[in-house]
């Protein structure tokens, strides 16, 4: 894409003046964000709230799971040692002496040639060993005939078993799953310590646009960065709020910026961000605090800005407004540091797949580039349009791939890796067709998530 340069008035210390004669390298960017950017403190949520959260501390189990011996039968709790020798032909017979129901003390025990009646989940009598499956028995009053030999601790679920009092049940940064929750409440937790949620504003900058979702009139063009870019923070686990579209006035922005620098974790600012007389932003971060870099070695997001406000705590980051460059610019710099103020693994949540170009793929030595791809019959095909601004580029895409500075390209046939957008979405299946068989973990062509973000 092609770099707008210069503008047309300021001092030497206007960012807009300097261009972008120097481009921050995006390793460097990484490192910068890994060195400084700490997840954020803890916060106390129901579990009915804690799914997808990430746990702030180790979670220790208080009490045993199951908090004691309990049958995992429906059948007769007996001492095993009396059903050795027990067969369909010579059962052993025993009698009924009680019954224990779930989530009642048991009252009977099992003395010699004894046997209590006792349900899944129930307390076992003093003095069982073992519970024989009901279909194994044949009951006639209080006698109970059985008909096979079983050892013992055979349907006893032990107290501990599941967890002993003290045990590891989580550790901290987990992300929760819903099965995660359901051992917590099995220790007896209400309430889970978790990272709080990343507050993160997003600030929509740009004279020609209009609110999302109207039609465009008067060279005016919908907004379509916020409701992207939240969706983004969504799915990466923090809160967005959206303020703008705003104008391209210099006191409006940075009125908007300095409001929101105090109930933010993270600022996002979409358009303006580049070297022109429109562009605003970098200046006003940069007197408000430290611009950290402004103009990456990247195609399509080299107008991305990173920034530093209220005493060097909120990170800034400067998106380009052409929607494209927009979400590499959140992929590469906002996503991973929101996920790291967040707790989370600050790698793509892609899925990465590595398969051979269709044709080759151009790229120029000394910047990195986030190439559009479509994946078809298996392989890798780039997609025709470089244009940062043609937004259904990425909605056709099923990834991207990523090409290192110090490549030109990849030749056709070459193996890429690609991320994929939708983890779901590996070659899906045409309209018509049959669903895919579910994905093999041996085919060597699926990888194991990794990332490049470190
Ligand atoms: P800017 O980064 O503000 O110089 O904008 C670059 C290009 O992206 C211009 O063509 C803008 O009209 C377009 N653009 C900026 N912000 C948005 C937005 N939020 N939604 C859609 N297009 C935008
Ligand atoms: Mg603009």
């Amino acid at each position: 894409m092609s770099q707008r340069e210069g503008g047309e008035s300021g001092s030497a210390a206007d960012p807009r003046m300097r261009g972008f004669k120097t481009r921050a390298e995006v390793a460097e960017l990484w490192n910068w964000i890994a060195a400084t950017i700490r997840p954020l403190d803890a916060e106390e949520v129901p579990l009915f709230e804690a799914s997808g959260r990430v746990l702030a501390a180790a979670v220790h189990a208080p009490v045993p799971v199951p908090p004691f011996d309990r049958s995992a039968m429906d059948g007769y709790a007996l001492r095993a040692e009396e059903t050795f020798g027990a067969s369909a032909y010579v059962p052993a017979v025993f009698q009924c002496v009680g019954r224990s129901r779930p989530g009642q003390r048991c009252a009977a025990a099992v003395g010699v040639g004894e046997a209590v009646q006792v349900a899944t989940g129930a307390p076992m009598p003093a003095g069982a060993d073992a519970v024989i499956p009901v279909e194994a028995t044949r009951r006639d009053g209080d006698r109970v005939w059985v008909s096979e030999a079983i050892p013992q601790g055979r349907h006893v679920s032990r107290r501990g078993e599941d967890l002993a009092g003290g045990d590891l049940v989580l550790p901290a940064g987990r992300l929760l799953r819903p099965q995660d929750l359901g051992v917590l409440s099995a220790v007896g937790a209400a309430t889970v310590r978790v990272i709080r949620r990343p507050r993160v504003v997003i600030l929509i900058t740009g004279n020609e646009l209009l609110a999302p979702g109207t039609l465009a009139r008067d060279f005016q063009i919908p907004d379509t960065n916020s409701v992207m870019v939240q969706a983004l923070v969504a799915r990466d686990g923090g809160a967005a709020r959206v303020v703008g579209p705003l104008p391209d006035e210099e006191p409006t922005i940075r009125a908007a910026i300095t409001g929101h620098a105090d109930d933010s974790d993270v600022l996002l600012v979409s358009g303006g961000s580049s070297a022109g007389p429109e562009d605003h932003v970098p200046g006003i971060i940069a007197g408000l605090g430290q611009l950290v870099a402004h103009g990456v070695a990247l195609r399509p997001a080299s107008p991305t800005g990173l920034g530093l406000i209220r005493q060097g705590t909120l990170p800034v980051v400067l998106l380009p407004g052409n929607p494209v460059s927009c979400l590499c610019a959140y992929d590469f710099f906002a996503g991973p540091i929101l996920r790291r103020l967040g707790g989370r693994p600050p790698g793509w949540p892609y899925r990465c797949v590595c398969l051979p170009l269709a044709r080759k793929l151009i790229s120029l030595v000394g910047r990195v580039d986030y190439a559009r791809v479509r994946i078809r019959d298996g392989q890798v095909e780039p997609l025709a349009t470089s244009g940062a601004s043609i937004l259904s580029s990425v909605s056709r895409a099923d990834g991207f791939v990523v090409i290192p500075p110090d490549r030109e390209g990849y030749p056709a046939g070459a193996p890429v890796d690609v991320w994929c957008y939708d983890p779901h979405a590996l070659d899906p299946p045409q309209a018509g067709q049959p669903d895919p068989p579910p994905p093999n973990p041996d085919q060597s062509s699926r990888k194991a998530h990794h990332t490049p973000l470190g």
